[in-house]
Parts: structure tokens; C-alpha cells; sequence
């Protein structure tokens, strides 16, 4: 396993990171499952029901 945490706020996955590359948030948890890849901010249906702002990876499950 990597060092993955993924943020409770806004799902964004990073890695190593102490608090959110996307949202600045520091409530990151390792306890996340499942994710999708968002490319594209603007054109991207999955990114609009996630509410992304920013490309990059996101989880889909978190506890
Ligand atoms: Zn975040």
C-alpha cells in the first residue's frame, strides 16, 4: 500500500501530503476506497456530480 490518503472534504487523493492539494483541507484519512480519475474540470459529468475543482484523483468511498 502506498501512503494514498484521500481528503473528507472534497474526496481528492494525494499522496505524502499533510493537508488537501485541492482544497487545503488537513482531515485526510488512509480509510478510503475506490476512486475515479478526473481529467477534465469542465467536461467531465463525474467531475460535476463530485463537485471537482481541480483535475486529479478522487475517492469514491470514504469511512
Ligand atoms: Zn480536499
Amino acid at each position: 500500500m502506498t501512503n494514498e490518503k484521500a481528503c473528507r472534504v472534497c474526496r481528492y487523493v494525494s499522496v505524502g501530503a499533510e493537508t488537501c492539494p485541492a482544497c487545503g483541507s488537513n482531515d485526510l484519512t488512509e480509510q478510503w476506497s475506490g476512486f475515479v480519475i478526473i481529467t477534465s474540470v469542465e467536461n467531465s459529468e463525474l467531475g460535476k456530480i463530485l463537485g471537482v475543482k481541480m483535475t486529479g484523483k478522487y475517492a469514491v468511498r470514504i469511512k
